[in-house]
């Protein structure tokens, strides 16, 4: 087996948490039940396959990012089993007209975000449901010559109709009793193209009265003229996900076959099918099992591709990418790291039950993995100008602190005080409420309040200056020369303010754009919401910002923690050193009630 490429775990991530998977896949190895499997090749298979198998019609999301952590974690955490582990990259193409190329791409790109690749040995495990075409036509004529399977002539609707309901058994269609010969006839003039759309269906002979509705006689091939993104023009006849997707698994010999409860149905003809062909000889055992787990739902979030793209086509975000959106670009230029995203997928564990996950649980994965990671350093996002008028205005005095407060070793960032500087409006209050300790004006005798400027001086507040509207433009102070942090003298001042700031004359000027939820309602689309009206009209704010100047050089997709603020990053499509452009991840704290 070669060396895993795949991400170990970081820091938070543990191994040790089992689930309801792992214990299966533990059993199973325990029995060996995949072990002495051969490849077509002769080669040992992995005791482990597993696969994660989008259908390449819209961007991922983050509850396709569960999926991908749950089957590619498994493969790199069962690396350790006798023959190893893999998981299969594998695209679900079998409806011709939805699906597109541009969406493989994002798909792939976004899964080697996460940090997994499909490669064992140098073989690439990437496929195609579409390359078993061939295939799934040819075990589908057999299941015709053994008589499993039939023509159907009926409509659409008749078919519907005649499928009954959960009270109400279904009725044998007029067709079920053809003779194996003309079935197969009729088959091979519906792939020779020899009937329009909806002329006929291939259905499975299973049963008209079974109780679970997916076993009466379901469709498994329809005519479709229609062109295909990879087979192009050369089928007119496609095969439908229940039949398509247990034969990609079992070609593909896959071990365990991971999707969502709502395929819990789906799994005895998941497993009829199978079996029919293992019976004629297709198929040999063991053979792969379906398991399911409970999708993910996040609180104001939106995770219908459906939905998804009609923001996106209505232009209510800014893309497939906007930041606002749970797409696995969105996150990403969000500033979200892939690391994160695994530390979140594992905090949320996997279970058989369905429920719903916080916002916040993502978020606080997020600033658990930056916290460590991300240098620190001073940006004021709403800028009000701080003049100290006892500062020689011809000084630039040097001050510097560390780019990480636990890192010493990465070094410290060097910037400069000078006469002018941006302070944040927030910092300043003509008539402080009860418990500031930031700056404000002398009144009624009492002086104004002193408070330090990080890694600088202490200052004194001695006025401020406003407009003809009265709004305050500029605040006034004096400092004192023998406070300067890092000094002895500077521990005879005592204070509770602690702020940051930039000088007004190397300061850079940014774009930092603050994001909001999207929606208002943590349940957007439950019920019969419609979840256009829970948009935030404030989920995304502009702003012009200063930066220190030690944040000159900075490449899109650099995080930092902007200190009091929150972690941000360079946007990594609008970045650049000449025009900065920022966006924030997420604040220091959760502040949602
Ligand atoms: P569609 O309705 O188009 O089938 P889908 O969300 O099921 O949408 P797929 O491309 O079929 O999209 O999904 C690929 C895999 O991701 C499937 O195995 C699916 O079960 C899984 N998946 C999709 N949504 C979630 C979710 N919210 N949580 C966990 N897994 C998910
Ligand atoms: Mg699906």
């Amino acid at each position: 087996m070669s060396e895993k490429k795949n991400p170990s775990p970081s820091k938070f991530e543990t191994l040790e948490v089992s689930n309801f998977l792992r214990q299966i896949i533990d059993s199973d190895l325990a029995s060996g039940k995949h072990a002495n499997r051969l490849d077509s090749a002769g080669k040992p298979l992995p005791s482990v396959i597993t696969r994660f198998p989008p259908e390449p019609n819209g961007y991922l999301h983050i509850g396709h990012a569960k999926s991908i952590c749950l089957n590619f974690g498994l493969a790199r955490d069962y690396a350790h089993a006798p023959q190893g582990a893999r998981c299969n990259m594998r695209f679900d193409d079998t409806n011709p007209s939805k699906e597109e190329t541009e969406y493989v791409d994002s798909i792939i790109d976004a899964v080697r975000w996460l940090g997994f690749d499909w490669v064992e040995d140098g073989v690439e495990h990437q496929h195609y449901a579409s390359d078993y075409f061939d295939q799934l036509y040819e075990f589908a004529e057999k299941l015709i010559e053994a008589g499993k399977a039939y023509i159907d002539s009926q409509s659409a609707d008749e078919i519907h109709k005649n499928r009954g309901t959960f009270t109400q058994l279904g009725t044998n269609s007029p067709f079920r009793n053809r003779a194996p010969e003309e079935n197969l006839t009729l088959f091979r003039d519906m792939k020779a193209g020899k009937y329009p759309d909806g002329a006929h269906v291939l259905r499975l002979k299973i049963d008209m009265a079974h109780p679970n509705i997916v076993m009466r006689d379901p469709v498994i091939y329809r005519i479709r003229h229609a062109h295909h993104h990879r087979t192009g023009d050369k089928w007119c006849i496609y095969p439908l996900y229940d039949f398509t997707h247990c034969i990609s698994d079992a070609l593909e010999n896959i071990t365990h076959s991971i999707c969502t409860l709502e395929f819990e149905n789906n799994r005895p003809l998941y497993d009829w099918v199978l079996e029919a062909l293992k019976d004629i000889g297709v198929f040999k055992g063991p053979l792969p099992k379906q398991y399911e787990f409970a999708r993910l739902n996040l609180t104001y979030a939106i995770t219908s591709k459906r939905k998804l793209l009609q923001l996106v086509e209505e232009k209510r975000v800014d893309g497939w990418d906007d930041p606002r959106l749970p797409t696995i670009v969105g996150i990403r230029r969000r500033g979200f790291t892939p690391e994160s995203l695994r530390l979140f997928c594992e905090r949320i564990g996997v279970s058989k039950a369905d429920s719903w996950i916080d916002m916040s649980v993502l978020e606080q994965a997020l600033r658990d993995d930056l916290d460590a990671r991300a240098e620190r350093a001073f940006a004021v996002l709403k800028p009000l100008k701080l003049i100290i008028d006892n500062f020689d205005p011809t000084v630039e005095e040097p001050c510097s602190a560390p780019k990480h407060p636990h890192h010493e070793d990465w070094g410290r960032r060097e910037f400069t005080l000078t006469k002018e500087l941006w302070i944040e409006a927030d910092d300043f209050m003509i008539e402080p409420i009860k418990g500031f300790f930031r700056l404000y004006p002398p009144k009624d005798g009492q002086p104004g309040s002193r408070v330090r400027l990080r890694h600088g001086f202490v200052i004194e507040c001695t006025g401020y200056d406003t407009d003809a509207n009265g709004e305050v433009t500029a605040v006034h102070a004096n400092y004192f020369s023998d406070s300067k942090s890092g000094t002895p003298e500077s521990n005879n001042y005592k204070v509770k303010g602690n702020l940051h700031w930039v000088s007004a004359k190397n300061a850079i000027k940014a774009e930092v754009r603050i994001y909001d939820r999207l929606f208002t309602d943590p349940h957007p689309d439950s019920g019969d919401k419609n979840f256009l009206d829970a948009i935030n009209p404030n989920s995304k704010q502009v702003l012009t910002a200063y930066l220190e100047p030690s944040l000159s050089n900075v490449k899109a997709e650099q995080r930092f923690q902007f200190e009091r603020h929150g972690y941000f990053v360079a946007d990594r499509v609008d970045h650049s050193a000449a025009k900065p452009v920022f966006n924030m991840c997420v604040g220091l704290k959760d502040t949602w009630k």
